[in-house]
């Protein structure tokens, strides 16, 4: 059997997020962010098609077993058909899945089971048409509740609901994105709001701590915790009573769980980052076309992940170790 791939902490990194766009199709206002420096940079200098299949194989070669499609918005590339058969197609791995904004997905989603991807992600931080509306810059919802449709009817599943919790704009409505686990095979999970690059003021008006859903979602009917890997993500899961789908809570301020991290991100222009709070960047540009090199700076990214003992507890306190130089559109969120 393979030896599992891990870090210097001894962390086990079986998770690849390759991002394969820095653009967007919303513009949410919490996500854009104002410094030039964090703006998406020009798509000639993005990964090609053979590339990230390059890459891919190369993590997987190395002992990865999970590969995620992110963005920008991962469906606006023309060729994402081609890239996730692509990668499907590699021996080893075992989960090959997708981040999406849903805007797309009606249109999609058969397209992407048959092209190998096999469960999908999507963010959605408002079920009121007005407020989807304003907070993405004029997206529309309708579109993204047919593409959950559609994807579920596609297979898929585990589908889940990513809500980036954002005090005064969507915490009040807890209850419904927690009432949609009721009879549906998809899994709601609240995530906390990140200081990421050029909104350290945003981040002070909006941010709230997830400890509010625990008691707002069970006003609907008792929650109850439910133990296990679920995957081996970050996320804490609960379910309602009687729920087909479960609740998660993300918490990487209040409740960091850097000592679980499994994951290393590629950029869309192919930079490794080994930590999210972190601005270190591993460069792949000049060694694209060799497996063996690639492997290399994996090995080396590795090395260089944070030391998790060293990760401060408090949300206010962790927001002060935040060095993160992208907007988490250029990095894959
Ligand atoms: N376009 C795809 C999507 O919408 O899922 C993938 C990229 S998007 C940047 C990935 C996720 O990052 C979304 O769920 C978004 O809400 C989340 N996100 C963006 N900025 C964030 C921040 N500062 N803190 C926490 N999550 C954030």
């Amino acid at each position: 059997m393979k030896k599992k791939l891990a870090d210097s902490y001894g962390r086990e990194v079986n998770y690849l997020r390759i991002s394969v766009t820095e653009q967007c199709n919303l513009s949410c206002f919490y996500c854009r962010t104002d410094p030039a420096s964090c703006s998406p940079g020009p798509e000639e200098l993005l990964l090609s098609a053979t590339e990230i299949f390059v890459i891919g194989q190369a993590a997987v070669e190395l002992g990865m077993t999970r590969i995620r499609l992110t963005g920008g918005e991962p469906l606006l590339r023309p060729d994402i058909l081609e890239i996730a058969r692509n990668l499907s197609g590699i021996a080893g791995l075992q989960d090959l899945s997708l981040t999406t904004n849903g805007i797309l997905l009606e249109e999609t989603a058969f397209e992407l089971a048959r092209a190998g991807i096999k469960r999908v992600n999507i963010s959605l931080d408002s079920l009121d048409e007005a407020n989807f509306a304003q907070i993405t810059c004029g997206g529309k919802l309708a579109n993204v509740l047919k593409g959950i449709d559609r994807a579920l009817l596609a297979g898929l599943v585990p589908l889940k609901i990513n809500v980036v919790l954002l005090k005064g704009i969507n915490d009040s409505e807890i209850q419904k994105f927690a009432a949609l686990t009721m009879d549906r095979e998809l899994d709601v999970r609240f995530i906390e709001y990140m200081p990421t690059c050029g909104q350290k003021g945003k981040w002070e008006s909006f941010f709230l701590s997830l400890d509010s859903i625990i008691k707002e979602a069970g006003k609907i009917a008792p929650l109850i915790a439910v133990e296990g890997e679920h995957g081996g993500g970050p996320a804490s899961y609960y379910r309602l009573e009687g729920a087909v789908g479960k609740i998660g809570l993300i918490s990487p301020l209040s409740r960091h769980f850097c000592d679980r991290c499994n994951r290393l991100r590629v950029t869309a222009d192919g930079r490794i980052k080994p930590c999210l709070f972190s601005s270190e960047e591993i460069d792949l540009r000049d060694c694209l076309k060799d497996r063996e090199k690639i492997k290399d700076r994996f090995r080396e990214a590795l090395r260089i992940k944070p030391d998790p003992g060293k990760v401060a507890c408090s949300a206010l306190d962790r927001v002060g170790q935040f060095k993160g130089n992208r907007s988490m559109t250029r990095i894959g969120g």
